[in-house]
C-alpha cells in the first residue's frame, strides 16, 4: 500500500438479482483527489459505502488506508472522515456545538476555529442547526467530515444546495486539504467540480467504469475533434466544401476540426477574402460534460438540436 490510499480490485454488490457493482476496480494515490461520476443508480453511493465500511461487498479485494474496511476498526474510522448526502446533525445544537462534538470523536482534531473557518461559516457559529440555510447546512456536514483531521475524506457531492460562490469556497477548501496532503474520495453530478478539483475521475455507469483518468483526457477528450462555432450573417455565400463536417442551426455554424489551426486559417482567411465577419468565433474541445453525456448514453442537448446539413448550405 506504500502511496496508496485505496486499492479496489474486482469489486462485485448484488442486492438479490440486481448487480448494482459489477467487478470494478480502483486506485488512489496518497494526497489525490480522484472523483466518482455517473447517473442516478450507477453505483457511486453503494461503492462509496463499501469503502467506508458501511455496506458489505459481495465480492472482491478492498484495502484502504492498509485496512479491509469490512472489518470495521476503530483505528481506520479514525482516520477517514465521511461527509454523506445529508447527516441531519443535531438542529439544537449550535455550530460549534457540533463541530465540537465531532472533534471529541478523534484522538488528534483539527483546531476547531480552524475548522469553522475554513467552512465559512465564522459568522454563524453560534446559530444553531435548525436556523441555517441548506447551503449552509451542507458547509457544516462538511466541517463534520474535517473535524478528525482525517488523512482520507469521502465526499458524497458535498456542493449540492450551495450557492455559486459558496461553491468556489468549498473548492477552494478541497484544495487547501489537498495541500495538506489529505487523500480526497469525491462524489458529485457536477462536471466542473469534478473539472476544477480532480486529479483523477472515474465515469461509473450501470456498476462498470467506462472512462477513468484525468479529466482534461478522460474519455479520449484530448484526442476529440475541436469545434469551432461561430455565426454567419443572412446574405454570406456558402462555406467552402473542404470545411466539412459541419452542422448548422438557429445558433450558427458548428464544425469539427481534426486540425484546428488549419480550418481556422482556411476559415479566417475565406472570411476576409469575402468580407465576411464570423460573429461570436469560438473554439473548444469537447467539455467533461459532452464526454460524460456520451459515454451515459444521454442525449446531448447541442447534438440533439443540430441536424447535419450539407456544406455549403446556410444556418437557418
Ligand atoms: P445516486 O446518484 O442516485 O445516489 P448511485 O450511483 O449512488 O445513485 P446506488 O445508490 O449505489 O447508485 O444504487 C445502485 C443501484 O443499486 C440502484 O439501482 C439502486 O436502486 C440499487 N440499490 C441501492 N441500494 C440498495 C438496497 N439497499 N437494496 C436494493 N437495491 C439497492
Amino acid at each position: 500500500m506504500d502511496g496508496i490510499a485505496i486499492e479496489v480490485q474486482n469489486l462485485k454488490k448484488s442486492y438479490g438479482d440486481l448487480e448494482a457493482v459489477a467487478g470494478i476496480d480502483v486506485q488512489v494515490r496518497q494526497g489525490e483527489v480522484y472523483s466518482l461520476l455517473g447517473p442516478n443508480g450507477a453505483g457511486k453511493t453503494t461503492t462509496v459505502e463499501i469503502l467506508e465500511g458501511y455496506r458489505e461487498r459481495t465480492s472482491g479485494e478492498v484495502n484502504v488506508l492498509g485496512y479491509d474496511p469490512a472489518r470495521g476498526e476503530r483505528s481506520f474510522k479514525q482516520r477517514i472522515g465521511i461527509v454523506l448526502q445529508s447527516t441531519g446533525v443535531e438542529p439544537y445544537l449550535t455550530v460549534e456545538e457540533v463541530v465540537e462534538l465531532h472533534r471529541g470523536y478523534y484522538p488528534s482534531p483539527r483546531p476547531l476555529d480552524e475548522v469553522i473557518e475554513v467552512v465559512e461559516l465564522t459568522a454563524k457559529r453560534k446559530s444553531r442547526v435548525g436556523k441555517l440555510s441548506g447551503g449552509q447546512q451542507r458547509r457544516l456536514d462538511v466541517a463534520v467530515g474535517l473535524a478528525g483531521d482525517p488523512e482520507l475524506l469521502f465526499l458524497d457531492e458535498p456542493t449540492t444546495g450551495f450557492d455559486p460562490s459558496a461553491r468556489r469556497h468549498a473548492w477552494a477548501m478541497v484544495k487547501n486539504l489537498q495541500a495538506l496532503g489529505k487523500t480526497v474520495f469525491l462524489t458529485t453530478h457536477y462536471m466542473d467540480e469534478a473539472q476544477n478539483l480532480a486529479d483523477r475521475a472515474a465515469i461509473i455507469v450501470g456498476g462498470r467504469i467506462v472512462a477513468e483518468g484525468p479529466p482534461g483526457t478522460l474519455g479520449g477528450r484530448a484526442e476529440a475533434p475541436t469545434s469551432v462555432t461561430f455565426q454567419l450573417p443572412p446574405h454570406a455565400p456558402p462555406l467552402p466544401e473542404h470545411l466539412h463536417p459541419h452542422v448548422s442551426s438557429s445558433r450558427g455554424v458548428h464544425l469539427e476540426a481534426t486540425e484546428p489551426m488549419k480550418t481556422l486559417h482556411d476559415l479566417t482567411g475565406w472570411a476576409l477574402e469575402h468580407d465576411v465577419e464570423l460573429e461570436s468565433l469560438s473554439v473548444a474541445r469537447p467539455s467533461l460534460e459532452d464526454v460524460y453525456l456520451s459515454l451515459t448514453g444521454e442525449p446531448s442537448d447541442a447534438a440533439a438540436s443540430s441536424p447535419a446539413v450539407p456544406a455549403g448550405e446556410r444556418p437557418t
